[in-house]
């Protein structure tokens, strides 16, 4: 296959998600488009050279040339603290894609899907959502989006009315709103009960999230071929 090559891509829109979170549209002259789930590769070169990347997942589905990623900030991190605190509206970066034929939507797709999200895990699984909008599609989704607190949540206006067919459930870890019936803690089997086994499921968030969701859906009887992960670990290096 052929190397993707590099293209300059420059920051149009900045929107504030979370305290510690954005979107950064992107202009990116000849972008070949995308599919919902892929990630691109963002690279950073200082002046005297010295160059960084890191992945980012698209946030959004295929809009001729602008690419969203939604980034949150890891603080001590080399790249997200640079993209989040210092990148302006005008500035240019690096950006190669996309990356990834698995973990992918297609809006032809009409099963029933699962998506299951971990911290900022969820921006792959909102391109599926965007996607499934910008589509008319019918398919049943079911997003199961798991944060610490209520106000870590990412697109929480967009998804405070869900398009029909959309089910959404909050699960937090360390801090439910006032009244929440359900305890704060990690992700369990009972979280993922109620839907159907013949269903496509999409996992993402760091990688023992991922892995612990993955594990309750085998145990509770889905195809672990039905079951596509996306772990968010550390990139680049
Ligand atoms: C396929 C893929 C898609 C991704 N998509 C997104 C996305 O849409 N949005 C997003 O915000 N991030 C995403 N990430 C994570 C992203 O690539 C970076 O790892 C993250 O932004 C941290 O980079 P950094 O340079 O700021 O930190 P670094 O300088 O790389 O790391 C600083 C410290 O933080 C730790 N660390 C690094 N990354 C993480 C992490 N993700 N979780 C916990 N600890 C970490 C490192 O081990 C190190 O100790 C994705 C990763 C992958 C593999």
């Amino acid at each position: 296959m052929a190397r993707l090559p590099w293209r300059v891509a420059k920051l149009v829109e900045i929107r504030q998600e979370t305290a510690t979170a954005r979107t950064l549209v992107f202009q990116i002259p000849g972008w070949p488009g995308h599919l919902a789930g892929q990630h691109v590769d963002v690279r950073l070169t200082a002046p005297d050279g010295y160059s960084t990347e890191r992945s980012y997942s698209v946030a959004a589905p295929e809009q001729g040339d602008r690419v969203e990623l939604t980034v949150e900030l890891v603080s001590g991190g080399e790249v997200s603290p640079y993209l989040l605190e210092i990148l302006e509206v005008g500035d240019e970066v690096e950006i190669r894609g996309p990356v990834g034929g698995w973990f992918v939507w297609r809006p032809d797709h009409t099963a029933p899907v699962l998506l299951v999200a971990g911290g900022s895990g969820v921006v792959p699984l909102m391109a599926m959502i965007r996607a499934r909008r910008a589509a008319g599609s019918s398919a049943p989704f079911r997003l199961i989006y798991s944060v610490r607190e209520p106000d870590q949540r990412f697109y929480l206006d967009e998804l405070a009315n869900p398009d029909p067919g959309l089910d959404i459930a909050y699960l937090f870890t360390r801090k439910a709103p006032d009244g929440w019936a359900r305890p704060p803690g990690r992700i369990t089997q009972a979280d993922l009960t109620g839907a159907s086994t013949d269903i496509d499921s999409y996992v993402c968030g760091p990688t023992g999230f991922v892995e612990a969701a993955a594990d309750h859906l085998i145990a509770l009887g889905h195809a672990p071929d039905r079951i596509r992960t996306e772990r968010f670990g550390p990139t680049g290096g």
